[in-house]
């Protein structure tokens, strides 16, 4: 009989967002506000639809069907990808690599590197990086990771680990904090790896976001950044892909380590691992480049970024205090002082039918916070603000503050 892998006992807590899925099952036929998880809410634009279409119907005729593609994506999409953004730093399409998105990529990348590893997480983060590490056990009771502090007394920036890492997870803007690493924060980071020999695995899911001027869209904006780090991108919040699947990584080949090189070892692993994007996912990721649905898509960011900061002004002016929602669609809400972050998500689900995610479920520094998210509709937002000011005016949340 095999041995099942011991290191999933060590997972000491159930998958946050099918904790969440569990607990508001039962409040189901209530009319929920879900603020929760944070899936897109707008339908995916028509003619991304048609792209993919017509790319499944050439799979219908002989002269057109496509069998296998390659592994690391198909060139058009990687000649799309680049001339958007990348080709400006100098990249070429072996250094693009297509994915299902991010979790798929962010969560196997360390499987490149030799444990031991000192890993090094920002908390609070987004939970599926340390629970990889734990499932391959490069986390444990004795490998702890280096938790980068990014608590409000910090503004929400990580703190600079005081120790020699090798593996830096950073995601900006930030899942849950909404907070995003200004030009001068994410530079101290790439000096630091520089330095260190630290490896930077840059989560960009929310990059569409951005609004700040000073607020850097790629890491390799930063000088001598392609020697440190690889940058993980989607089309699922910019372009409404959650249910398609989409995404690609930028994996520079600058990177050596020991006569080894990064790049090559990545594409030896997808080569392994992956048999390519599907081919019509990959004509319709290819769409959202189209200029004209770059521009409808900007308006759809616009849309959730709107409801964002209606939804964090309405709180703010019924006294409540929020961080995060200008270069994300997440909402950082303190809790009132009486409740933990549990606490204050089953107080909001039983009694007003609202659903959060808790802070302290992203890591022990978001305790005292619950993350609440702008990717709404209109309607969701005016709900939402409707139970907020039942909830204010009851007098529960000025008790308990
Ligand atoms: N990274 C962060 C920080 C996220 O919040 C999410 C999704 O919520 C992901 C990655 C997963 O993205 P994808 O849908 O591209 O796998």
């Amino acid at each position: 009989m095999p041995n099942l892998n011991s290191s999933f006992s060590h997972l000491n807590h159930r998958y946050l967002f099918s904790l969440i899925s569990e607990k508001i099952k039962p409040f189901q036929h209530l009319d929920l506000v879900n603020l929760g998880i944070g899936d897109i809410a707008r339908p995916l634009l028509k003619p991304i639809a048609d792209a993919i279409s017509l790319a499944v119907y050439e799979m219908t005729s002989l002269e057109t069907i496509r069998g296998y593609g390659p592994e690391t994506g198909y060139s058009f999409l990687k000649k799309a990808i680049l001339k958007d953004e990348y080709q400006k730093f100098g990249f070429c399409e072996d250094e693009i690599f297509i994915s299902e998105g991010i979790n798929p990529e962010i969560t196997v990348f360390h499987e490149l590197f030799q444990a031991p590893l000192k890993v090094a997480l920002q908390d609070p983060s987004y939970p599926a990086y340390y629970d990889t590490h734990v499932i391959a056990g490069t986390i444990d009771s004795v490998n702890r990771p280096c938790f980068l502090n990014t608590n409000h007394d910090l503004g929400f920036y990580p703190e600079l680990p005081n120790e020699k890492v090798d593996l830096i997870y950073l995601c900006s803007p930030n899942n849950p904090t909404g907070a995003a690493l200004t030009k001068k924060e994410l530079k101290k980071w790439v000096d630091y790896a520089l330095k260190n020999e630290s490896i930077i695995l840059y989560d960009g899911a929310y990059e569409a976001f951005i609004t700040s001027e000073d607020v850097p869209r790629s890491i390799f904006e930063i000088e001598n950044s392609k020697k440190c780090a690889v940058e993980f991108r989607s089309f699922s919040k910019s372009a409404g892909f959650t249910g398609l699947r989409c995404g690609y990584t930028v994996c520079p080949i600058d990177i050596n380590f020991s006569k080894m090189n990064l790049n090559q070892l990545w594409t030896k692993y997808k080569t392994i691992r992956s048999n390519g994007v599907s081919y019509p996912i990959q004509r319709g990721a290819e769409k959202t480049f189209d200029p004209q649905i770059q521009v409808a898509l900007k308006e759809q960011i616009q849309s959730y970024l709107k409801q964002t900061k209606y939804l964090k002004t309405a709180l703010n002016e019924m006294g409540l205090e929020t961080f995060g929602g200008t270069d994300a669609p997440f909402i950082f809400l303190k809790t009132p002082q009486s409740y933990n972050s549990w606490q204050f998500f089953d107080f909001l689900l039983e009694e007003f039918g609202i659903v959060v995610v808790p802070g302290s479920g992203f890591g022990q520094h978001g305790e005292g916070y619950v993350r609440l998210s702008g990717l709404i509709t209109e309607a969701t937002f005016e709900k939402a603000k409707i139970k907020f000011e039942t909830l204010v005016k009851s007098g529960l949340y000025e008790a308990h503050h």
